[in-house]
């Protein structure tokens, strides 16, 4: 069965709506977007038009590859001290002349929507409630979550350890008990790993890696992979078409955990909004 993430994203897209319509809100998301990178610019306009959709006002702020550290780190900070801001993302990734972490870490942890400043990465680590949870980690258990499967007790392996999606992700799926396995470019026997997973997510960025032999029958398959393949077309990291007959559940790419980490994010920002407003 595919797991329809566009679907999913669309009935959270509707509730959020629909919490703003009733709660008379209109959250406002900033967003920081350095350079052309093609990729990011993309990302940025299926933001704000997704926000846009729903009634949450994007800022988007954009700036040349040449903009100096102090200028964005003014900026974040400005940001925090408004209050009609709810939450501030930075768009990745940034030029290599730029200290990422350090402005990651300057967000307001109640402004952090995406969840990747030490404080709130170290609250999902810690399992501790109230933070917020990176969007795509976000969106991959509430897919797990529509199977209906119970997820305690399961093996899950993880292909890929990055800050945005691996690792929170392993402490994500940690806190729901399952037994998690962290594969990277240095993990040896990649497919017989794989082979033992009950639930595998590939997250390694290697167009179509994953074959059907990797797949244990009846595991849940979830691809994050955003790539090209030689025609140029989107494609994931799983390779879709030889696994669909193994997995018992597949998420396609196009239309799977893109259109969810889009919706994750509109929903941490909607929750901050509403924190932020019974506060003022
Ligand atoms: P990254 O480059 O930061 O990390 C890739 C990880 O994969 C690394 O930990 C690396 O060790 C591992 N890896 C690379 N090659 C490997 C191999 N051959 N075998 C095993 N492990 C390998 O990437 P990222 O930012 O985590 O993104 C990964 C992929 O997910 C990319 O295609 C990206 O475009 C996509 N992505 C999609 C979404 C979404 O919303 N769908 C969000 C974020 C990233």
């Amino acid at each position: 069965m595919i797991i329809d993430g566009k679907k999913l994203a669309e009935n959270v897209r509707q509730s959020l709506k629909k919490i703003i319509d009733e709660e008379k809100i209109v959250p406002v998301l900033a967003v920081i977007s350095v350079g052309k990178d093609k990729a990011s610019q993309i990302y940025v306009r299926n933001k704000e038009k997704a926000a846009a959709e729903i009634g949450v006002k994007c800022d988007v702020y954009s700036f040349s590859d040449d903009v100096s550290q102090q200028e964005l780190e003014n900026l974040v900070l400005k940001l925090n001290c408004d209050k009609a801001v709810n939450g501030i993302i930075i768009q990745q990734p940034l030029p290599k002349a730029l200290d990422g972490d350090a402005l990651l870490d300057l967000i307001s942890p109640q402004k952090d929507v995406d969840g990747f400043g030490v404080f709130n990465a170290g609250r999902l680590l810690l399992n501790e409630k109230g933070g917020l949870v990176a969007a795509t980690p976000k969106g991959i258990l509430r897919m797990l979550e529509s199977t209906g499967e119970t997820l305690a007790g399961k093996h899950a392996v993880i292909i890929g350890r990055s800050k945005i999606v691996g690792r929170p992700l392993a402490a994500l799926l940690l806190n729901q008990h399952c037994t998690v396995t962290v594969a990277h470019s240095k993990t040896q026997h990649l497919p017989e790993l794989c082979q033992c997973a009950d639930i595998l997510i590939a997250a390694c960025g290697q167009p179509k890696i994953v074959k059907k032999n990797w797949v244990k029958k009846g595991a849940l398959v979830l691809d994050v992979g955003i790539n090209r393949d030689e025609n140029g077309k989107i494609c994931g990291d799983v390779d879709f078409d030889d696994v669909v007959d193994v997995a018992k559940f597949v998420s396609p790419v196009p239309g799977g955990v893109g259109p969810m980490t889009v919706a994750m994010l509109l929903e941490n920002t909607v929750q901050t909004c509403l924190v932020q407003t019974k506060e003022n």
